[in-house]
């Protein structure tokens, strides 16, 4: 059987992959198994910020596999105490403690089981827990049970049997300030956000809309839950993707979640909770999981953050992003209509009606994303309109050129 027939045989089909199989990277570059070149604006969906086999990175999975690659959290792991720490001190800059898992999902189920729990601890007058959750439409927070209904996308979580309010699940629209307010009832506990959500388009919450959902969590006693799987790490310009809307120390969140980028494709995923009574909601025995925070896990965390902290890959980001932005607002008579960007997080807002005059059926995002793929650009659909731009930190203007040079021709023959 060849690779094709194996993966259609044997492997779930719930992607609607591409037909290309990816082989080697290096940088921002990548090559399939015909030796054809690609440059990877997609970084696997913001999952790699320092590029494809970065030295640093390739040394630190080296020598922790030679060294300890899995133990158990039965005993204390000295990667957990230096990578949590690099996390406090470099990224939310608030006291508080982590918690590792694997992923985006698990992080967040993670959040959703501290404001559970907060609810249960911090109950309505009447002494019944406290158990709605906030969230927003256009959200994306994963797939586990938790974080799927957290999403507020019925694309997401439809066909599975449930209802957003069996789980306690309450959708508002975002960055409506006063909806936000209208949904606070004595039974809702937290409200959960992403500073700038990804899989819907590169939608920035407004700074308006952050201070609000503060005020509104101080007044009622709900706790602001911030996923940040996709926004943190310099992607957005800033190591905590939210001082990308509101900079500086003034937006105290209760809980984060990371994952993507933190492991640079090692799956690794974390939240931090605040010290206090949030940190301590979750004691012996309430939560856990086996791989999390394993030796090696921790091992690329650490090469991952540290790298991107030496290197100034926020600095990098912002200013090759907001260049990258300038040009293409600069296209006249494009398919493109709107750039949303912070950093190197960068959506295209594209003229659908336009393309879908000839893209056989399909959505304007995937259909392009095809094209640009033929052409030698990965990038990612976000939503039917959007391409996102989710490039290694650190790619050269050079880099930065050559995609938009594929990205104006692609443009060009379509329209
Ligand atoms: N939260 C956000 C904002 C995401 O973008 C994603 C994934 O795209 C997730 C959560 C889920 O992460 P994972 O796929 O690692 O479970």
């Amino acid at each position: 059987m060849t690779s094709d027939q194996k993966l259609a045989t044997y492997v779930l089909g719930n992607y609607g992959r591409y037909p290309i199989w990816p082989v080697r990277g290096e940088g921002a570059r990548v090559w399939d198994r015909d030796g054809k070149e690609y440059l990877d604006f997609a970084g696997g969906v913001a999952v790699c910020p320092v590029g494809h086999c970065h030295p640093n990175i390739v040394q630190a999975i080296t020598r922790q596999a030679q060294t300890l690659i899995h133990v158990s959290n039965w005993y204390c792991i000295e990667g957990q105490a230096d990578l949590a720490e690099l996390l406090v001190t470099e990224v939310v800059r608030q006291p508080g403690k982590v918690f590792f898992c694997n992923s985006g999902a698990e992080a967040n189920e993670g959040m959703l089981k501290l404001a559970r729990r907060y609810g249960a601890q911090k109950p309505k007058a009447d002494g019944s827990p406290r158990r709605k959750v906030i969230s927003f439409t256009g959200s994306f927070h994963g797939r586990t049970l938790g974080a799927m209904f957290a999403t507020a996308q019925e694309k997401i979580w439809g066909g599975f049997g449930l209802r957003p309010e069996d789980l306690g699940n309450v959708y508002v629209p975002f960055n409506d300030c006063a909806a936000l307010e209208a949904a606070i009832s004595d039974d809702v506990v937290a409200i959960m956000l992403e500073p700038i959500q990804g899989e819907s388009g590169v939608n920035p919450v407004t700074a308006e809309f952050l201070r609000t959902a503060q005020a509104l969590c101080r007044k009622h006693d709900l706790l602001l839950l911030l996923d940040e799987v996709q926004c943190s790490f310099g992607r957005a310009g800033e190591m905590a993707g939210w001082r990308s809307i509101v900079p500086g120390n003034e937006i105290q969140p209760h809980a984060v979640s990371w994952a993507k980028a933190i492991g640079s494709g090692y799956p690794l995923g974390a939240f931090w909770a605040r010290d206090g009574e949030v940190a301590s909601l979750l004691g012996p025995g309430s939560h856990g999981t086996t791989y999390g925070g394993s030796p090696l896990a921790c091992a690329v965390g650490l090469a991952t953050i540290r790298t991107i902290l030496a290197d100034d890959l926020c600095a990098h980001a912002k200013s090759i992003g907001s260049d990258i932005a300038s040009e293409v607002r600069g296209w006249h008579g494009s398919l493109i209509t709107t750039v949303r960007q912070f950093g190197l997080f960068i959506g295209f807002e594209l003229d659908a009606a336009k393309i879908e005059k000839n893209s056989n059926g399909k959505a304007a995002s995937i259909y392009l994303a095809g094209k640009l793929l033929d052409a030698g650009l990965m990038t990612v659909p976000a939503g039917p309109s959007v391409i996102r731009w989710l490039p290694p930190l650190n790619i050269s203007r050079e880099e930065a050129q050559r995609g938009l040079g594929i990205m104006r021709d692609v443009m060009a023959a379509i329209a």
